[in-house]
């Protein structure tokens, strides 16, 4: 669904990716690990062209992503290719970012009515369908204050969904939960894996990358350091400094 070939990403004089290359195919679930600042948000944005990219490629299902200019000043060339892209990877952050002034039902039917411009009464059922699925059921007419963290990731998720989107991009879904409401979060991602869905999912629980993913990417430094099957990657480390990572992250 999502390949990047040779990717560079400066802010200013600082070079934050330099040189990545990976491919999430369809139906995998690809983690993204590496020490704070190793460019996992970075790279996870220029996925879905929040962020520019100075040089390399970004192809969606085929589809290379056309720029003018070069350098600090490429930008994408067709605005409705962003909007494509973007909409066809819908990212869940670690602050879930719900609309407070709106139900959490409201909030998940809020981007395919107005972005997509669906019909309101198909986008309720499917949202009624996608809350309960990661088991919210009953806090369609709450406010998002009224849920806990754990329901709140959930809502986030089910927006995302809404989206009927050909990936999930998540950006350290679990980071900001108690441990007890991280693992109704994990269950969620899981049972996501299960289905086939295309997700990349930048984590620091290493357990739950062990557990759902086809694919680990080890970033150090904007650079791709070590990548594999989880077990060969968690199990087997080749390099001196995914050992040191994993020792002193599990
Ligand atoms: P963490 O695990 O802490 O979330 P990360 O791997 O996601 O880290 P990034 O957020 O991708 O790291 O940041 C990579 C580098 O880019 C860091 O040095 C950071 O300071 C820098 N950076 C990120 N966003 C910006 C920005 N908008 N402007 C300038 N520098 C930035
Ligand atoms: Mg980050």
């Amino acid at each position: 669904v999502i390949e990047i070939r040779d990717l560079h990403k400066s802010y200013g004089p600082l070079e934050v990716l330099k040189g990545v290359g990976m491919t999430a195919p369809k139906g995998h679930v690809l983690s993204l690990i590496g020490s704070s600042g190793s460019g996992k948000s970075t790279l996870l944005r220029c996925c879905n062209l929040l962020e520019d990219s100075q040089q390399g490629d970004i192809l969606f299902e085929g589809e290379a992503v056309h720029w003018k200019g070069t350098g600090l000043h490429r930008h994408p060339a067709d605005k409705a290719q962003v909007l494509r892209i973007r909409t066809n990877l819908s990212m869940v952050f670690q602050q879930f970012n719900l609309w407070a002034h709106m139900t959490i039902l409201q909030n998940v039917m809020e981007a395919p009515l107005t972005v997509l411009k669906r019909d309101p009464k198909e986008v309720e059922a499917k949202a009624r369908e996608y809350l309960a699925k990661v088991g919210i059921a009953d806090k369609a007419d709450a406010w998002p204050a009224q849920l806990s963290g754990g329901q709140q990731q959930r809502a986030a998720i089910a927006r995302a969904l809404c989206m009927e989107p050909r990936a999930l991009l998540f950006d350290e879904p679990t980071s900001a939960l108690d441990p007890e409401l991280e693992q109704e979060v994990v269950k969620v991602i899981k049972a996501l894996a299960e289905e086939g869905r295309t997700m990349i999912i930048v984590t620091h629980d290493m357990k739950m990358a062990n557990d759902v993913s086809d694919h680990v990417v080890f970033l150090h430094q904007g650079r791709i350091e070590e990548e594999g099957p989880p077990d060969q990657l968690f199990g087997n480390p080749q390099t001196e400094r995914l050992r040191g990572f994993l020792s002193a992250t599990m």
